[in-house]
């Protein structure tokens, strides 16, 4: 599984690249406080891959995005009513 992560990783950083001024936002449904917008090279996102650990993907969220701009996402939060949205306090998006 560990290894699957680490070639999906690696297709999504080929396909967008290194870009380091893209979002994404976090939807946790289980923990609201979770709920952030970040920049894809925050150490939390890592460009939608979140933390390689042992979670396992969609159980309590998922990554949405990319975005090219923090505005188009705050659009997209708003739109699906997915507040509250604080900024990540590690990257400041
Ligand atoms: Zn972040």
């Amino acid at each position: 599984m560990k290894q699957f992560k680490l070639v999906l990783h690696q297709a999504v950083l080929s396909i967008i690249g290194e870009k380091s001024k893209i979002f994404y936002f976090y939807h946790d449904w289980t923990s609201e406080k979770e709920n952030k917008l970040h920049k894809g090279n925050c150490k939390h996102c890592d460009y939608g891959m979140g933390r390689l650990g042992d979670e396992i993907r969609g159980e309590s969220g998922v990554w949405i995005g990319p975005f090219d701009t923090a505005a188009l996402a705050d659009i997209y939060i708003l739109e699906n009513n997915l507040n509250p949205h604080p900024r990540c306090l590690a990257c400041s998006p």
